[in-house]
């Protein structure tokens, strides 16, 4: 699909009576691009997809979608296509009749219809359970038979609102494999709300962090990780300090925070000892600037352990600490 699916969103804004859940949001996504966003429960994350989709109104502000005006279309014409958090699929149809619905609305031929759902059940790696009703399968099953329904329209853009939340963890890693190798194969702009760091940093090649109906940054994975623009986002994408150096707050990466018996450094108490597997969590009282948390290989901390109330020197490098925006 080359045709142009580029997202824009211009300040897009919800209001329910009083309150805005979305306020004023500008995004650009480029074609083909897979897009999360990113934030806590409430945040405004399912408010703007259904805006995208054209399931809510926009109180104020545009949606483009390949240059085009959407803004006031319903969902069937806006070259989107949704795939909700709960994928109900019609339990008396059999698995190859619930991906050609959508077809049917629109009054394609059946051999047509029958002919397309084998295609889309073919890509998600469905084609040995066509004929079976949903209940025979299993979760999983269940979410890639909604991803083809999703796709069988041959949208522009594909809207994902937490898609893989009802699945185990380990299916989980699975399915965001999946949706991201179909993503490249077919070159879908992909819209993917979720609450999970994991799943953003892993899936998109634009992370959008939102906090109380605005976006705090909007930035490739490796950017919002590596430099957090505010306290906000250090914090809800995790793996940093947060602290303040007598000139305001400044983020420091766990991973790079060296934990010495002596030498020059900032003094700390070591207060706990976590061990995580691959990595152990050293959390730290540092004399001048509170609670801290260091993140060493195991092999390292192993190589010559500390324990909790022993005296420690914390170092780190200048890049690896970066004043943040307040
Ligand atoms: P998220 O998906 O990030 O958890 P939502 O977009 O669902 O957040 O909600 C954003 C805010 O808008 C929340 O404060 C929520 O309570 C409010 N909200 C969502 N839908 C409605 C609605 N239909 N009526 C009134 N308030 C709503
Ligand atoms: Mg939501």
């Amino acid at each position: 699909m080359s045709q142009d699916a580029t997202l824009e969103l211009v300040a897009l804004t919800k209001r329910y009576g009083d309150a805005l859940a979305v306020d004023r949001i500008d995004l650009k996504v480029a074609s083909g691009a897979y897009c999360c966003l990113l934030g806590p429960s409430g945040c405004g994350k399912s408010t703007t997809l259904r805006m995208i989709a054209g399931h809510e109104s926009a109180s104020d502000g545009d949606v483009m979608l390949g240059g085009k005006r959407v803004t006031g279309l319903p969902p069937a014409r806006r070259g989107t296509s949704m795939m909700f958090q709960s994928y109900a699929l019609f339990p008396h149809l059999s698995i190859a009749d619930n991906v050609a619905f959508s077809l049917k609305m629109k009054g394609v031929a059946r051999a047509e219809r029958l002919a397309r759902a084998a295609e889309m059940l073919a890509l998600v790696d469905m084609t040995a359970f066509a004929d079976r009703l949903p209940a025979q399968l299993s979760g999983g099953q269940q979410q890639r038979v909604a991803l083809a329904r999703s796709l069988i329209t041959r949208p522009q853009a594909l809207l994902l609102d937490e898609p893989l939340s009802a699945l185990d963890p380990f299916l989980r890693v699975r399915m965001r494999g999946e949706l991201k190798k179909i993503q490249r194969e077919l070159g879908l702009t992909f819209v993917h709300v979720t609450h999970s760091q994991d799943e953003a940093l892993a899936l998109a090649d634009l992370v959008v962090v939102m906090n109380a109906g605005r976006i705090e940054q909007a930035a490739p994975a490796r950017e919002v990780f590596g430099a957090p623009r505010t306290e906000f986002v250090a914090r809800f994408i995790g793996g940093h300090n947060v602290v303040d150096d007598g000139s305001g707050p400044v983020a420091v990466r766990a991973d790079r925070i060296a934990v010495m018996k002596g030498g020059m450094g900032l003094p700390a108490t070591v207060r706990d000892i976590e061990y995580l597997g691959a990595t152990v969590s050293v959390a730290l009282q540092a004399d001048q600037l509170g609670e801290l948390t260091a993140v060493l290989p195991d092999g390292r901390f192993f190589a010559d352990p500390v324990a909790p109330g022993e005296q420690v020197m914390l170092a780190w490098k200048p890049e690896d600490a970066h004043r943040l925006a307040a």
